[in-house]
């Protein structure tokens, strides 16, 4: 039994290809720009802090979470590299920003006037300018300049750095990406560069314009290995390693007679006599029923799931017997045969980002660093 967990199913995390995306693109942008390791939702269901960690050791200069929770939780566990907060926080917290040295991102003159007043020596900030995203930042120059002339003038404040996102770097039409980028530039240009950081790119346009990122990249699900889109994965400027996989075993195997029913609704019947497996694993660890018709591999060949998927365990056809215990990869390789999170994000319609988000805390997440498993992270225990 696998230390950390009893039962048998399990993410495992490879720090390896964390470490290896992480150098490779801090030599595709140049050493000189700073790497912000994106580690929001539990760094895209990885592990915030083993991924932190390997990424900080990796080149990454910084960390980039949503929440002001999640910033606490990395402090908690020992994490000291400065941590963007790219989300809004409210002004009545601001105390604990500074409790914990977090950065902040601000984009209302009434946020800043009003945490003004709980901050007891200074934060640190960073101005989020909304360049056509629609989300989040400052609308115009005005805006800007008011926001950047408080903040300089309050001791409270120290400016540290001004940025945005853009809504279609990942797209082949770079017509919206470039309105975007002038709209910063000419943002950027109306206040006096004191050594910002300055930045705009998330991982696609870190990967496909490299010269156009300023001072510092956002690195979110490159890092993990992925491509921010299918259109650009035939393009991609050097080789990623998907750093992610989700593993179960089969606990119960046994031979059905033809006509026998499988699962909820009696939806499957054996069209023969079948060998039929039983794995631990369903819609409560994020394994949803919209992936019924999804394959997994065992014993290094792709076998079809069976029925309705349960809150917490599948069924599998299996080609002949096999032993209860064997080792099933429902994302990730086996040999050649492999199942990458982009197959699984088709079946579900959705991107590949969300894949590895929706596999629930109730699945341990095991971490492999140099061929060995250095860590088993499981909440529940
Ligand atoms: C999530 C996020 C990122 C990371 O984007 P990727 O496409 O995963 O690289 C960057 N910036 C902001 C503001 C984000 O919210």
């Amino acid at each position: 039994m696998q230390p950390g967990f009893f039962r048998d199913t399990w993410v495992e995390v490879n720090l390896d290809a964390i470490e290896h995306n992480v150098r490779l693109m801090k030599q595709h942008i140049g050493e000189e720009v700073h790497l912000i390791a994106v580690v929001k939702a539990n760094a895209y269901g990885h592990g915030a802090k083993q991924v932190a960690e390997t990424a900080l050791i990796s080149g990454a200069t910084m960390l980039a979470v949503a929440f002001l929770d999640e910033a606490i939780s990395l402090r908690r566990q020992g994490i000291q590299a400065p941590i963007l907060v790219m989300g809004a926080i409210r002004a009545s917290d601001v105390d604990m920003v500074e409790k914990h040295n977090l950065t902040v991102t601000v984009f209302s003159l009434g946020w800043l006037k009003e945490a003004e007043k709980s901050i007891r020596n200074f934060i640190d900030l960073h101005i989020k300018v909304d360049t056509g995203m629609g989300r989040l930042g400052v609308q115009n120059e005005n805006e800007l300049i008011d926001i950047f002339d408080f903040a300089q003038e309050s001791n409270r404040f120290h400016v540290k750095g001004i940025y945005t996102h853009f809504a279609t770097a990942d797209e082949d039409d770079p017509t919206y990406f470039l309105t975007q980028y002038d709209r910063f530039k000419k943002m950027v240009s109306t206040i006096p560069n004191q050594r910002l950081i300055v930045h705009c790119a998330n991982s696609a346009t870190g990967l496909k314009f490299p010269s156009k990122v300023y001072n510092a990249v956002r690195f979110g699900i490159s890092m993990y290995g992925l491509s921010p889109s299918p259109e650009m994965k035939s393009e991609l400027p050097f080789p990623l390693q998907e750093a992610f996989s989700l593993q179960t075993k089969i606990v119960h195997v046994k031979k059905v007679t033809k006509g026998t029913k499988i699962s909820y609704g009696a939806t499957y019947e054996a069209k023969e006599d079948e060998w039929i497996g039983t794995l631990p694993i369903g819609y409560a660890d994020g394994w949803i029923r919209k992936l019924k018709d999804a394959e997994v591999i065992i014993q290094n060949k792709r076998v079809p799931l069976v029925g309705r998927i349960c809150m917490d365990q599948c069924m599998v056809k299996l080609p002949y017997e096999i032993p209860v215990g064997t080792n099933v990869t429902l994302i990730g390789k086996q040999n050649h045969e492999e199942i990458t999170i982009d197959e699984i994000a088709k079946r579900l319609d959705t991107i590949n980002y969300e894949v590895p988000c929706t596999i629930t805390s109730r699945v341990p997440r095991m971490y492999i660093k140099d061929e060995c498993i250095i860590e088993v992270s499981n909440p529940l225990l």
